[in-house]
């Protein structure tokens, strides 16, 4: 294995989205959303709130509302060219309805979403998008919370994005997790509520992939969303909690195109998903010079060294988090001084999850790109072989070194 190999296994342009596929592709797609955006114009909007007013009453002006615009254009990897439609889907947002359900979770995503930033995208959020139903949030319980959910999946058959928060619990018939006076399962109850959607978005890794609640060894059989919806469209934003930049670029999306963004093989959407963690870390730089932190605490975590030594998972980890960050972009956790859990991954519990350095968790990186790893290597086999990592990450911390010249002259 020779070095430009190894430089390989970082930069293969097939780990990379597409950003740019050509002016025609771009045109038409302008012109569709446009259309689009005239379509649900003449709509009349679900709810009466105006995003102009709502932004005016936070203090929010017009420019830093067209700031955010294009913040979320280049978000959704469109060209800039497509700020003033992306600003105009935010405005017609009120006219598709959402439906959230929350199933075996912590409710982080439902925090997430509370604190997304923007200008206030949670005002925008809550307050523009027609959100029917979410049962944390709304002030209805009890029976008044259920038949406002038959009423908003009655009224809106057909047409809902239906959001699910947390894993789905199948064990013994699913006495793990009951909803409403009925003991109606959460299976049954997403069985319910997908069957009217027009498309289910799984929130956050229990809702896409079982999260924590899957993990070994399992006890209740939680699973995620695709497990058990079938014959719908399925967006999965994975991670713990996700992105709120993700979940309103998702809503986004639909608005402005009246489709789901383009999904890997484990439906996550490309624009959040087709790069990895470590490919745009602001740590990229010590990893190539071999510069680790090696315990916590020490010359090189005071340093901001790359985090590889200490159990960081960026290399095999596909978010994105080193772009985007949390908290109005204040910050994440490499930046924060913590290696990536890779919490965006199936089963990142068992496998990824915790300071375990790579060579122990025996996990393979992927090698070309998402689309590669899921298809060629499997759901099953995100594992094994930190080997080629291992091996880059000596070599690198053996590049800055005199030795560096010798070992380049074997290798060719
Ligand atoms: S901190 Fe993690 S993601 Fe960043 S360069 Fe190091 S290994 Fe890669
Ligand atoms: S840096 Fe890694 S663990 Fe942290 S939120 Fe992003 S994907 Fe998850």
């Amino acid at each position: 294995m020779n070095r430009e190999h190894l430089r390989g296994l970082f930069s293969a342009k097939s780990a990379r989205v597409n950003t740019n596929k050509g002016e025609e592709y771009y045109n038409s797609l302008y012109e569709r959303c446009k259309a689009r955006l005239e379509e649900l114009k003449k709509l009349k909007p679900v709810n009466n709130v105006n995003i102009m007013e709502v932004l005016e009453d936070e203090g929010i002006n017009r420019r830093d509302f067209l700031k955010w615009a294009s913040a979320m254009t280049a978000t959704l990897m469109l060209p800039a060219s497509f700020t003033p439609l992306v600003a105009e889907a935010a405005e017609v947002m009120n006219r598709v309805p959402v439906i959230w359900i929350e199933l075996q979770d912590c409710a982080g995503n439902s925090e997430a979403l509370l604190r997304s930033d923007g200008p206030k995208v949670d005002e925008i959020i809550l307050d523009i998008i027609s959100l029917e139903f979410h049962e944390t949030l709304m002030a209805a319980a009890g029976h008044q919370a259920e038949e406002q959910l038959e009423d908003a999946m009655h009224h809106f058959k057909g047409k809902y994005l239906l959001f699910v928060e947390g894993a789905i619990p199948l064990a013994n018939g699913g006495v793990y997790g009951t909803i409403g006076a009925s003991g109606e399962t959460f299976e049954e109850h997403l069985h319910r509520v997908a069957k009217d959607a027009a498309a289910v978005v799984a929130v956050g890794t229990c809702a896409t992939f079982g999260g924590v609640p899957a993990a070994a060894p399992n006890p209740t059989g939680a699973v995620g969303v695709m497990d058990i919806v079938k014959g719908k469209p399925i967006v999965n934003i994975p991670a713990c909690p996700a992105n709120p930049a993700n979940m309103v670029g998702v809503i986004l999306h639909y608005v402005l195109t009246g489709q789901i963004p383009e999904l890997d093989s484990l439906l996550r959407p490309k624009f959040a998903f087709g790069y990895r963690i470590h490919d745009n870390c602001e740590r990229r730089a010590h990893f190539d010079a071999g510069e680790f932190v090696e315990e916590w605490g020490d010359e090189g975590a005071k340093n901001n060294f790359c985090l590889y030594k200490v159990g960081c998972k960026g290399p095999m980890t596909f978010n994105n988090c080193s772009i985007i960050r949390y908290n109005e972009a204040v910050n994440w956790p490499i930046g924060a001084g913590h290696g990536c859990i890779g919490c965006s991954e199936p089963d990142f519990w068992d496998k990824y999850a915790y300071e375990r350095p790579m060579a122990d968790a025996n996990i393979k990186a992927p090698t070309g790109g998402v689309e590669k790893t899921v298809d060629e290597f499997g759901l099953g086999l995100l594992t094994a072989a930190a080997v080629g990592i291992g091996i880059h990450a000596a070599f690198s911390a053996v590049a800055g070194k005199k030795e560096e010249c010798e070992i380049e002259e074997g290798d060719r």
